[in-house]
């Protein structure tokens, strides 16, 4: 059995690395523990696996919390379907931002009154916790940050380890690129990701990732001096470089980067009737 990592990111946050079923390279999500006294906030657990539902419980046990929120990043499966386990024994509501909420209430497969709307604010003992909207990775996206820790808890919208994706319909790179801003001007110092390691100088991944992406979109550009297909682009981009499962998540990705260079008016398409494919190329060269 693969066992639960803890790592301490700061006085009041612990990160647990929970086994789960999710995209590789990641093998776990991380779940993490926000407290003081006997206060505490969960967020995200997407296992359902009895001995690590165990381990969450028991941890909560050790650390004397007795009262525990719980919230959700966002309503993907990898990060909620363990909570409706904590939900009924803690008997509290799960927290996500109203856009996510009937998504998430699907994946959980939990009636609506059990889930609720994510306040702006948590008071956890002596600690501060705000909730920001921060989409990108989905629409109803949030980051948990705790000011008194320089702490931003920022989900999928960054990763420990490699990049993340955002893609239609879930997800708009416009909507990312404020989100990565919010990091990088933001006052965290240390960001707690969905997968991987705790990330010690948060505003300069936000920046990595920013560059990945808008260095991404020139290659992309780059591929459109002619008409291409969404598969031409992810053979041409990804080729052999990313497991097979990963693949859907990179059209997904490349999915994203035309729908945000269409609305930005630097490409156009067409449907290729003959092909049963819509087509993309830029528009200067078309001229
Ligand atoms: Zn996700």
């Amino acid at each position: 059995m693969q066992k639960i990592t803890k790592t301490v990111v700061s006085k009041h946050v612990l990160q647990l690395a929970v086994p789960t079923p999710t995209i590789p390279p990641a093998f776990e999500t991380n779940t993490y523990l926000i407290y003081d006294g006997s206060e505490g906030l969960l967020v995200d657990l997407g296992t359902q696996d009895p001995d690590s539902l165990h381990t969450v419980t028991e941890t909560l046990l050790q650390l004397k919390l007795s009262r525990v929120s719980l919230l959700a990043t966002h309503y993907h499966r990898d990060h909620t379907q363990g909570l409706p386990f904590l939900q009924s024994r803690l008997n509290t509501p799960v927290y996500l931002h109203p856009l996510d909420l009937q998504l998430a209430q699907k994946e959980m497969q939990v009636p609506a009154g059990l889930t609720s709307p994510v306040p702006k604010q948590l008071q956890l003992g002596s600690v501060s916790v705000d909730i920001d909207h921060r989409p990108g990775h989905t629409h109803g996206h949030v980051h948990v940050r705790i000011p008194t820790d320089s702490v931003v808890l920022v989900g999928d919208n960054l990763a420990g380890t490699g990049s993340v994706w955002i893609g239609p319909p879930d997800g708009h790179l416009n909507d990312y690129y404020d989100s990565l801003d919010a990091v990088i001007y933001g006052n965290c110092q240390i960001a707690g990701p969905g997968h991987g390691p705790v990330i010690r100088h948060a505003q300069d991944a936000a920046r990595k990732q920013k560059k990945h992406r808008q260095d991404r979109q020139q290659q992309i550009l780059s591929h459109l001096k002619d008409w291409r297909t969404v598969d031409h682009l992810v053979d041409a981009i990804y080729a052999d470089t990313i497991p097979e499962a990963a693949l859907w998540a990179a059209r997904k990705t490349v999915q994203a980067h035309l729908q945000y260079l269409l609305v930005k008016d630097g490409i156009i398409q067409k449907f290729n009737k003959d092909q049963m494919r819509t087509q993309y190329r830029r528009f200067d060269d078309h001229r």
